[in-house]
């Protein structure tokens, strides 16, 4: 019988399952709308159900099974405590559950340092030993790989780049500082801070593309592309704040590589290129030459890959502590 392993990447919106021979051959991929209203208990039963069959399917024998999730997780204790887009998942036992149901080892990560790791072994940080990964999305989150493994740190709270403070006079963040990279650079602040702008009636792009909804990211993107004054201002300040944030994490960790994802990420070399230029006067420590600033390569998939790396090294202690 063949043995898998299984990684899972349990996100506000989707659930992405994906099983994997232990020579990297992933034989079987669901994802399944999570449907948070319906619940953590129902939503994790459906998930146990999914794996049944897709063992079933395969033939194949589980052996280990890697979580992500939204943080805040009490990893040791394998409990999701309450993160904002899970609503209701207060301590809820989520490794308990699966180790109940298949009898092995199951590990459990925050879905950014999980991302972190996906990008490390899979995507644009591999063949580097110690890298930043940070996504650039509706909130901007990271994860710190040292020596090829994730850097916790206290509570697990490491990589937080997000809530680096680089305003301190700046806007009131959600997690109740003030100034944080996050107040200015995430999706959200982009679209506030244009909205203000607007609000001034200032001439453009972005009124027509918006006309009929929300002001977003992606829509600020499309009126720099087409030279929009105003959406070249703000981006020129995201970029800005963006590259203050990034240098600060090059001055402190000196990594090899600094790999952006996340939704932002996808504006290319609009994003890159200031990036590439820019962070470099925010570094003293170390030529600028050996600052690899690059786009992560696994898009959605960083995380399912991450929590695929975290079984495998689950199932190879496993094997050595009864070898
Ligand atoms: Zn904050």
């Amino acid at each position: 019988m063949i043995e898998v392993i299984a990684g899972i990447d349990i996100g506000g919106t989707k659930i992405a399952i994906a099983l994997e021979k232990l020579n990297g051959e992933r034989i079987a991929v669901r994802r399944l709308p999570t449907g948070v209203e319906n619940g953590p208990y129902s939503i994790i039963e459906t998930v146990l159900r999914t794996i049944d069959e897709m063992l079933a399917e395969t033939g194949a024998r589980l052996v280990s099974i890697g979580i992500c999730c939204p943080s805040p997780l009490d990893v040791e204790n394998g409990l999701i405590m309450s993160p904002s887009n899970l609503m209701d998942w207060e301590n809820f036992p989520i490794v308990k559950l699966f180790q109940d149901r298949f009898g092995v080892a199951v590990v459990l990560e925050n879905d950014a340092n999980a991302a972190a790791l996906g990008e490390h072994v899979y995507g644009a940080g591999s063949g580097y030993r110690n890298i930043v990964y940070v996504t650039v999305s509706t909130g901007i989150g990271g994860g710190i790989i040292i020596n090829g493994e994730i850097y916790h740190g206290v509570n697990t709270a490491a990589g937080e780049m997000g809530h680096t403070i680089v305003q301190p006079d700046g806007t009131r963040c959600n997690c109740g500082s003030v100034g944080c990279l996050e107040t200015i650079c995430s999706g959200t602040h982009i679209a506030r801070r244009t909205r203000e702008r607007l609000a001034f009636g200032e001439p453009s792009l972005i009124n027509d593309l918006a006309e009929s909804g929300e002001v977003t990211a992606e829509m600020i993107v499309e009126a720099v592309r087409q030279k929009d004054r105003v959406a070249v201002e703000i981006w020129e300040e995201t970029c800005h704040f963006l590259a203050i944030g990034i240098g600060n994490i090059i001055t402190l960790l000196a990594p090899e590589a600094v790999v952006i994802g996340g939704g932002i990420a996808s504006a290319g070399g609009l994003l890159f290129m200031p990036l590439r230029r820019l962070v470099p006067q925010f570094v003293s420590m170390l030529p600028a030459e050996k600052i690899n600033i690059m786009p992560a390569e696994l898009g959605s998939e960083s995380g399912v890959c991450g929590a695929l790396v975290l079984a495998k090294r689950a199932y190879s202690k496993t094997y050595q502590y009864a070898a």
